[in-house]
């Protein structure tokens, strides 16, 4: 158990000091800010999906505790060149095993580096922290922002703030 509690605090720690695609982007087509007021984190996470529906870039911005950045930038690490199915799939991967509702599969290598954040478990009060990105992820994947006001859009969504909280 020690090893990979060792690996996730220097990898945090790591990401933190030095997070991975931590700024905004110009031409997002798709954003979506989170906030955990559990602990006080915020997010605001851009994607840029090409015609293929790829995932050709993508960032965030926000401040926040370690657990949260770190989470923040792993993410941004992992999806960058995924369909947006794949993105997907590696959230919902992502937010099973942090919440402990599953084990990656030991043959699974598809979330190679993400694994370490099974140590989030022993931290139950971080959970949020450490999901708080993959979540703001799927709210602008359900959304667009090049300005097409989609048909599936509620009337009043202009008035509703697009904020997700992990609360
Ligand atoms: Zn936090």
């Amino acid at each position: 158990m020690s090893d990979i509690n060792e690996l996730y605090k220097r990898s945090i720690f790591d990401h933190n000091r030095n997070p991975r695609n931590f700024h905004a982007m110009e031409n997002a087509s798709h954003s979506c800010d989170g906030y955990n007021p559990l602990c006080g984190d915020k997010v605001h996470i851009y994607v840029r999906l090409d015609g293929s529906d790829t995932v050709e870039d993508v960032s965030f911005t926000g401040s926040g505790c370690a657990i949260f950045k770190a989470s923040a930038s792993f993410m941004t690490s992992a999806i960058k060149g995924m369909t947006q199915v794949q993105a997907r799939e590696t959230v919902s991967k992502f937010l099973d095993m942090v919440t402990g509702s599953s084990d990656p599969e030991p043959e699974d290598k598809s979330m190679g580096k993400l694994s370490i954040f099974q140590g989030v478990r022993e931290f139950p009060s971080r959970v949020k922290c450490a999901t708080l990105a993959w979540h703001a992820l799927t709210c602008a994947l359900d959304k667009s922002t090049d300005g097409e006001k989609a048909s599936s859009a509620t009337p009043d969504s202009e008035a509703r703030k697009d904020v997700v909280s992990t609360e």
